[in-house]
């Protein structure tokens, strides 16, 4: 017995429901897939709630769920998440947050939450609020893509059950309190914090560049989504197998950090609707050769659901499939390979919803049931039925030849 390598590829919000240009088609059915198709036609199918029958995944919650984690024991909050995908190490007890750069007026009233969607220099402003001292509390800060960073306090007895800074909307700062008596020291923190960035900001070359040049200083940092980490246990020791992850998108990025993968830098693999499918291909055939599970999430998906464009989801299916096909030209029987979705994410709704997904599995001579397309529909008569997120990694393990006996 052959132990078989994993390939996982996780089409972020593709999954859909009927569309009426299209004739009640969804664009999965609409789109032309030959390589989609070609894995069904070679395996088995089925439709998965990724979390379970009527919860809305978010994409880090289903992430963990696809990886095998329970998301309701192991997820506390989007901020550790986020700082693992901008390359932070956030160990148990820190706490970290999402932030925004945004503009204050003096009265300290925000007038643009997103710092006129800044894209140059928060690098430079970033460097200048990391390693900020808060008493003993150490503050690591870090920019992310446009006006995102992330902020992680690192020190003794901090709680993340603290409210948000940001007040979600145009309008007077916030300031953070403790959701429990133990949090007070940590939204004392985050006070403080936001106070010095202010003024640290402010004297900042960068903003004093801005506002010369008619732009919204980023002149504040609005932390949100306070979190922590239980420790994961990496899924080199939960399984047993070597894993790289081919991601562009941050937030997913951070997971599969958080579960111990190793997350290889791809060129052109930028999470959004101008991804390099060809590039993507390229490097996870790249990485198969050295690792034993590889998993791949393209987020354009996604984000042409969250837009309400079905035609650009279409052109998305088929992106994707031109990738697939790439990788299965060179990939041989002895992978077994899954394709699914981390939640739908229809044009019609413009977020997430509750559908299940589809789910084919395939290759390492595995059974091959009668579905001869992928979509949400045609797999739902396939041999897998409907099953939950939390079951892919172990009947994938199953399928690799590397699930373990109970009893003689
Ligand atoms: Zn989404």
């Amino acid at each position: 017995m052959t132990l078989k390598k994993m390939l996982l590829i996780v089409c972020d919000g593709l999954s859909d429901r009927p569309v009426k240009e299209f004739d009640g088609r969804t664009p999965l059915q609409a789109a032309r897939k030959p390589a989609m198709d070609a894995l069904a036609r070679n395996g088995i199918n089925g439709t998965m709630d990724v979390i379970a029958p009527g919860v809305v995944p978010g994409s880090d919650t289903a992430h963990l769920a696809l990886f095998g984690y329970d998301p309701y024991k192991t997820y506390a909050g989007r901020g550790p998440i986020e700082a693992a995908g901008v390359g932070i190490r956030v160990s148990p007890g820190d706490v970290a947050f999402r932030c925004n750069f945004a503009t204050v007026d003096k009265s300290l009233r925000i007038i643009d939450r997103r710092a006129g969607r800044i894209r140059s220099g928060t690098r430079e402003l970033a460097k200048a609020l990391d390693g900020m001292k808060l008493g003993d509390i150490t503050v690591v800060f870090r920019e992310g893509s446009e006006h995102r960073a992330v902020l992680v306090l690192k020190g003794q007895g901090l709680d993340h059950r603290v409210s948000d800074v940001d007040p979600h909307t145009e309008g007077k700062l916030h300031k953070s309190k403790p959701l429990v008596p133990d949090a007070k020291r940590t939204a004392d923190a985050v006070n403080a914090f936001v106070s010095r960035s202010i003024e640290i900001l402010n004297a900042h070359p960068v903003n004093k560049e801005r506002v010369k040049s008619g732009l919204p200083p980023a002149n504040v940092v609005l932390p949100r989504g306070a979190g922590s980490i239980s420790s994961l246990e990496p899924m080199t020791e939960k399984y047993g197998l070597s894993c790289a992850a081919v991601v562009g998108v941050t937030l997913v990025k951070g997971i599969c950090r958080l579960v111990g993968m190793e997350v290889p830098d791809v060129h052109g693999a930028t999470g959004g609707l101008d991804t390099d499918y060809r590039s993507k291909a390229l490097a996870t055939l790249e990485q198969l050769k050295t690792h034993d599970f590889v998993f791949v999430n393209v987020k354009a998906g996604d984000v042409a659901g969250h837009d309400g464009d079905y035609r650009l989801k279409v052109s998305v299916v088929e992106g994707i499939d031109m990738m697939l096909g790439t990788i299965l030209r060179e990939v041989r029987d002895d992978v077994v390979i899954a394709l699914t979705c981390d939640h739908s994410t229809p044009v019609s709704v413009k977020e997430h919803s509750a559908d299940p997904v589809p789910l084919t599995i395939s290759g390492g001579g595995g059974r091959v049931d009668g579905v001869r397309e992928f979509d949400e529909i045609s797999v739902a008569s396939g041999a897998l039925g409907r099953i939950r997120g939390t079951d892919l990694m172990p009947i994938m393990l199953g399928m690799a030849d590397r699930a373990k006996k109970f009893g003689a």
